[in-house]
């Protein structure tokens, strides 16, 4: 299966990791030589194992060097093409529209016989051009730049055609993706684990078939040390074999004289030994105190997106789909979980037990396998033939019942809406005392922050709503990423976005108390200033190096996925079509990979009106493109045109592009605005485009409850009627669309269309203060059931105290004053503790008195509360010690750094020793939070949120240039990041 789409071979010309990986600075001299590409042949098919995954830019480089592996006649042509076209060989990938990234072409047969001219410059071509590129590949660590090779090459140094095995013997393979000739069936993977020295032993059986003939088996391994190995071909007997490692890639290989022959099956065991992880992904150890302050350790696993390798030798890419046999050794007193059932439990000889769980009786990619080692207890609960359990550290055990009965309904939910019954015998949700995700969609093993999944008897309905969003959320993948899943993390989206609109989906029609549509209302705003920088990506997007695929996990993906599904399923004609649409795509492709175009496919296939949509055609505009378009409306009499450019936040010497939205515009009118029947649609995919209203239209509102992935401007006639029309009546809108309103000017405000008055910040308390004090006055601070209510006062209460309003200061003291005295049973209502505590992290001796309390806290959610107002102190000494705690891990989890750290950097004078601290500490955090992740991409924002001058810049870029990469969350996707929008906008 092609593992990219199709549709982004158009944008494909310039591979972000040929300009990125700083292979070259700028393009080489060397397409000056060759302007016109169409006048060189295009490349012959090759070994199947070449035709794909490979970043095409290194590859050609290194073939270009000199790899030959063709026949003489079809190198004749080829190599001069290689050599001159190093990279215009890519970007001419633009007039071939139909290419995949990564896919060559067939040889045209003209090449096969040059003249003798012909061949006379060839070799003379060849000659220069390979004299040159020698001189330039042999100076080391060089960069091709247009100056010649003078500068270092900090990142990517070039790869040999055979890289060197750590061996010192050739490895057999050059690239990040794995070929394609062979393919893994299933697994068995026997573990054994020791929690007192922290290390495993592990033993990998892998059947698999050859698809193509080929004399080598390339696989994943990372920090395993593999002490044997033995392969069996067919009915053959076993033999040992020697595994050759490639470490920068993470991979190894075993390499055979003789073909190993298309249809033929064999078997690859190995034997290793590695640490548990200390970070956390892979096979890693954790941690936690107990009750009585006894410390208890377990082992978990994270291996999303590339991190089963960690724990066993895998062809570790989601198209490798196989099934598994896991088998796990444990002490008595431990308990162990994995994806599967228990089979059985047999005693070992060394007094260990050992865990056989049955085999996955689905294929399923790597990423998603599974296991852990704990002393756990759960609550349990049957549900549509599904053992559904919640599993926690035993004296938290009574925070699970919330977490069992959400997951029980929204697993009927899901099965009935999908129609597909969720496919494993049990489900078990897991909540991990030290876990840094969210939360993690393992089939049937998810596992859970410990906030993210438990919640106590007196939480507050906002607390609720956090952990049915993340069970939702996650019980979604269990079709979207598990049964179905992307061929390639280029399109993540398929998996995250998916889930991230079920999740509102279903809230809202299983648990609609929990008040979740305004929550997606407030992502859908949140995803547009995210995707309105330049450093924004397309949602599909190429990518391949680990980095590039860890920072796929981010806004766009999850937030701007789901939006634009929604705007979808607003769109669409037929009320059902889009839940037939994705019925029939998991149908479909159930056990699968998939590529973005497929669902559009299937959406577009399923007709339940009679009105044709293409889906394809309308989409691949909104998932092929950065950004989203402005659209502003412009009436003259019964005429109305609307325009559509690119809303772009950026310098004045960033790009200006020209994309187009195929944007499927809702409107309704003065005569009808708030019920669904009242809303229109106009199908903008030009430019500009014309409709009729009635002369005796007053005003007319887009983007009808902000279904729309887009930003409106009505002009200021357009803009003073609904105005007008809201003075004389508020309710004359939906919620949503007032809300819309209110974003898009201040949007159109940051873009400088329209100017808002900005008063000094002095001023600025004094004015919101007098808009909203009567608000806030008003606000109780007891419990309080309504979510809405909830989050207005914590908002209203959380800006009163940060702006200094005595009677709210006196409320908060009070409170925290009565929680002590009362020795913590006087409760704080759960959406008035972060206020609270942060009026009590501002004074010395509560400073202490939280610190301690933090210490005891057992209640994650709480706990992280405190948390927030211990770093939100102004104290120096304090700041410094918080920072410090947080990277040590013993007080504070390492988990919580992040949160520690963009909560210092809120402060007056925190990011200045946040910055400090990152640049001096800035390995250790990498270690910890690998490059790209979710973790560091926030790190990097928190740091430079409130940089805001040249000098900043200058000082950010002369000191830790790395993290400019990574500004934005798209560092390696982007050319610049925000930093040069936070410049441009002043702040
Ligand atoms: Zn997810």
């Amino acid at each position: 299966m092609d593992p990219f789409d199709s549709n982004i071979s158009d944008r494909a010309n310039l591979p972000r990791n040929m300009i990125e990986n700083s292979m070259f600075e700028e393009e080489p001299d060397v397409v000056d030589l060759a302007k016109d590409s169409t006048a060189f042949p295009t490349f012959p098919a090759l070994d199947p194992d070449e035709v794909a995954y490979e970043p095409r830019s290194s590859r050609l480089l290194v073939r270009g060097l000199g790899e030959n592996d063709m026949d003489e006649d079809e190198e004749d042509c080829e190599s001069s093409a290689r050599l001159l076209g190093m990279s215009f060989m890519n970007r001419s990938s633009a007039n071939r529209p139909s290419s995949s990234p990564y896919a060559r072409q067939p040889p045209p047969r003209s090449c096969s016989r040059p003249s003798a001219r012909t061949t006379v410059v060839c070799v003379l071509f060849l000659v220069i051009v390979a004299s040159m590129t020698m001189v330039l590949y042999f100076l080391p660590g060089c960069t091709f730049t247009k100056t010649g090779c003078r500068k270092a090459n900090q990142t990517t140094p070039l790869v040999p055609v055979n890289p060197a095995s750590s061996s010192g013997e050739p490895f057999p393979w050059n690239g990040y993706r794995l070929p394609q000739s062979v393919h893994p069936l299933s697994y068995e993977v026997t573990l054994n684990p020791n929690l007192e020295d922290m290390t495993f032993t592990g033993y990998t059986v892998i059947n698999m078939s050859v698809q193509h003939n080929t004399k080598r088996i390339v696989l994943h391994s990372a920090k395993l040390n593999i002490t044997g190995a033995t392969f069996k071909l067919g009915e053959g007997d076993s033999k040992a074999v020697t595994v050759l490692e490639y470490l920068p890639r993470q991979q190894i290989a075993v390499q055979f004289s003789e073909d190993l022959k298309a249809g033929q099956s064999c078997v690859l065991t190995l034997e290793y030994s590695a640490n548990l992880s200390h970070t956390y992904d892979g096979f890693y150890n954790s941690s936690y105190t107990d009750k009585d302050g006894n410390k208890r350790v377990l082992a978990a696993t994270q291996f999303e997106p590339l991190y089963a390798r960690k724990a066993f030798p895998c062809f570790d890419e989601p198209a490798f789909k196989a099934t598994f046999l896991i088998k796990i050794s444990r002490k008595t007193d431990f308990m162990t979980l994995s994806n599967m059932p228990l089979a059985k439990s047999t005693p070992l000889a060394n007094g260990l037990m050992q865990d056989e769980f049955e085999k996955t009786s689905v294929n399923m990619s790597t990423y998603l396998v599974a296991f852990i080692v704990a002393n756990f207890t759960s609550m349990t609960k049957n549900v549509s033939n599904t053992l559904v359990s919640v599993y926690s550290v035993p004296e938290k055990k009574e925070h699970t019942d919330y977490a069992l009965e959400t997951c029980s309904k929204l697993l009927e939910f899901y099965n009935d809406f999908f129609e597909i019954n969720y496919p494993l015998k049990k489900l078990d949700l897991v909540a991990i005392p030290d876990f840094l995700a969210g939360a993690m969609e393992n089939w049937g093993l998810i596992t859970f922050r410990e906030t993210s999944l438990l919640v106590g008897q007196n939480s507050s309905p906002l607390e609720k709503q956090v952990v049915a969003s993340v069970v939702a959320h996650e019980l979604a993948h269990q079709w979207f990423g598990n049964l179905v899943t992307m061929s390639w993390w280029n399109d993540l989206w398929l998996n995250e976005g998916f889930a991230t609109y079920m999740q509102y989906m279903s809230l809202q029609a299983v648990m609609p108390k929990l008040d979740i549509g305004n929550l997606f209302l407030a992502v859908r705003f949140r995803a547009l200033d995210k995707d309105s920088l330049n450093s924004s990506h397309a949602v599909s997007t190429e990518v391949n190096k680990p980095e590039q695929v860890e920072e796929m996990f981010d806004s766009v993906s999850y937030e701007k996925g789901a939006s634009i599904l929604l705007m979808l399923n607003a769109s669409l004609p037929g009320e059902q079509q889009f839940r037939k649409g994705i019925i029939e795509y998991l149908k479909q492709f159930s056990g699968s990979n998939t590529v973005t175009n497929n669902l559009w496919n299937s959406l577009t296939q399923v007709e339940v009106s009679a009105q044709h949509q293409n889906v394809s055609e309308m989409m691949s505009s909104w998932t092929s493109q950065k950004g989203f378009p402005l659209v502003t409306v412009s009436r003259k009499g019964d005429e109305v045109t609307l325009t559509q450019e690119h809303f772009l936040l950026t310098s004045d010497d960033a790009t200006h592009t020209s994309s187009l939205w195929n944007i499927p515009v809702t409107y309704v009118t003065d005569n009808c605005s708030l019920a669904p029947e009242c809303r229109q649609v106009f199908n903008l995919k030009t430019k500009s485009g014309t409709l009729k209203l009635a002369e005796s239209v007053k005003w007319l509102k887009l983007n009808y409850r902000n279904t729309g992935f887009y930003i409106v401007h009505y002009g200021n006639e357009g803009w003073a009627t609904l105005i007008e029309a809201l003075n004389s009546n508020l309710s004359v809108f939906t919620h949503e669309d007032r809300a819309s309103l209110i974003h898009n000017i201040f949007a159109l405000s940051r873009l400088g269309r329209v100017s808002l008055p900005s008063p000094q910040p002095v001023a600025l308390r004094i004015y919101i203060l007098h808009q909203f004090r009567s608000l806030m006055d008003n606000q109780t601070w007891t419990e309080e059931e309504s979510v809405s209510k909830q989050e207005l006062r914590a908002a209203l209460l959380g800006t009163a105290c940060s702006l200094g309003e005595e009677n709210c200061l006196n409320q908060a003291k009070d409170l925290f004053k009565q929680y002590l005295q009362s020795n913590e049973s006087t409760k704080i209502p759960g959406d008035l503790q972060q206020v609270v505590f942060t009026v009590a992290g501002q004074s010395d001796e509560d400073w202490e008195n939280l610190l301690d309390l933090y210490v005891h806290a057992t209640y994650d959610a709480e706990k992280r509360s405190m948390l927030r107002g211990l770093a939100s102190t102004q104290d120096a000494r304090r700041i410094a010690w918080i920072l410090k705690a947080g990277l040590q891990g013993n007080i504070i989890q390492t988990q919580e750094l992040p949160l520690v750290i963009s909560t210092v950097c809120n402060g007056f004078a925190g990011y200045l020793f946040v910055w400090d601290f990152i640049q001096e500490n800035w390995d250790r955090l990498i270690e910890k939070f690998p490059l790209g992740s979710f973790a560091i991409q926030s790190i990097v924002k928190s740091v430079t949120s409130q940089f805001s001058t040249q000098a900043h810049l200058d000082q950010a870029r002369v000191s830790k240039p790395e993290v400019l990469l990574y500004l934005g969350g798209q560092g390696v996707l982007s050319e610049t990041g925000p930093v040069r929008c936070i410049f441009a906008q002043g702040g």
